[in-house]
């Protein structure tokens, strides 16, 4: 008893030590476990049902950092290349609705800069004091909403932000061309929002073609294959995953159960993350776990039955 008890101090001494240290725990890899893609709206005070505030992001941000997770872009999951350091787990964001607390310019000079408090500005700065964070994120955009939500809601400055995003390798995505239920609308109408949407980023960035579409409320149109692809006045779009609005962690790309036409999402407010963050501390076996080298898929032993169309050359199966 007096052993057992011993043995169990000296284990909290030591995590304690490794915490301490910042060092992450050791975590076996496992690449058929499940990543969260988390979904944010409004980056701005005070905090709501729809509002993270800049400081909260920031704090997720942290969280995710001390706890094993680096930034993993969509595209890449959806390729299945995940190439984090062994014992890491990939997470993915995503920002809706083209809000302007996303990505604002301030004046400074005869010049603009971004605005420190704004998403993505926070996003960069946590990304250059941490290194091997990463730095990736979607942004669901709407060219065509009323204001604030038409492409962060500096129209002067559309072209110049949505050329930033592509220029430094984050991705712009299909969210309608003004948030509609495309449930609600026949084919018409829904391959028009589709295509408009694309459309309207071209004229900013030329040639940029969407690989996504995020679900305005999640509604699904009445045929999947209106959202998969088509073409309206001669604008043709493609999406080759569709994200929902809700639905909790998605599973790894090489899962049996992964279905890029119903990939969900987390959406990231305090709740939420709590629950999930919690999740995957107490059933580790859940969570998605890096073995360091992108030529292989380490599963855990016996599970190799549950994975799909592997794209990569070897699979390896932990003893
Ligand atoms: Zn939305």
């Amino acid at each position: 008893m007096r052993a057992a008890l011993s043995a169990v101090l000296l284990a909290l001494t030591l995590g304690a030590a490794v915490l301490a240290g910042a060092q992450a725990p050791a975590r076996e890899p496992n690449e058929l476990g499940r990543v969260m893609i988390l979904e944010y709206h409004k980056i701005d005070v005070p905090e709501g049902r729809w509002t993270r505030t800049p400081d909260n992001f920031r704090r997720d941000l942290q969280r995710l950092w001390e706890r094993g997770y680096r930034l993993v872009a969509l595209n890449d999951y959806l390729d299945g290349k995940i190439a984090l350091p062994a014992g890491l787990t990939p997470v993915i964001l995503t920002f809706d609705d083209s809000s302007p607390g996303q990505f604002r310019y301030i004046p400074r000079g005869n010049d603009w800069v971004m605005d420190p408090e704004c998403g993505l500005a926070i996003l960069e700065a946590f990304a250059r004091e941490h290194p091997g964070f990463g730095r990736a994120a979607t942004f669901y955009v709407l060219p065509g909403a009323s204001p604030p939500n038409r492409l962060f809601n500096q129209p002067d400055l559309a072209t110049r932000k949505l050329q930033y995003l592509v220029s430094q390798g984050y991705e712009i995505g299909n969210h309608s061309l003004w948030h509609a239920e495309l449930g609600r609308y026949p084919e018409s109408v829904v391959r028009e929002q589709l295509a408009g949407a694309q459309e309207w980023v071209q004229r900013h960035v030329p040639g940029y073609r969407f690989r996504t579409l995020a679900l305005p409320l999640g509604s699904y149109p009445k045929e999947l294959a209106w959202a998969l692809s088509g073409e309206a006045k001669g604008m043709a779009y493609k999406h080759d995953a569709i994200l929902m609005v809700a639905g909790g962690a998605a599973p790894s790309p090489y899962a049996r159960t992964f279905n890029p036409h119903r990939l969900p999402r987390i959406q990231a407010v305090e709740r939420d993350l709590d629950y999930w963050l919690t999740y995957f501390d107490r059933t580790p076996g859940e969570r998605y776990v890096s073995d360091g080298d992108a030529a292989t898929i380490t599963v855990m032993s016996g599970s190799s039955g549950k994975l799909g169309a592997v794209r990569a050359a070897r699979v390896v199966e932990r003893r």
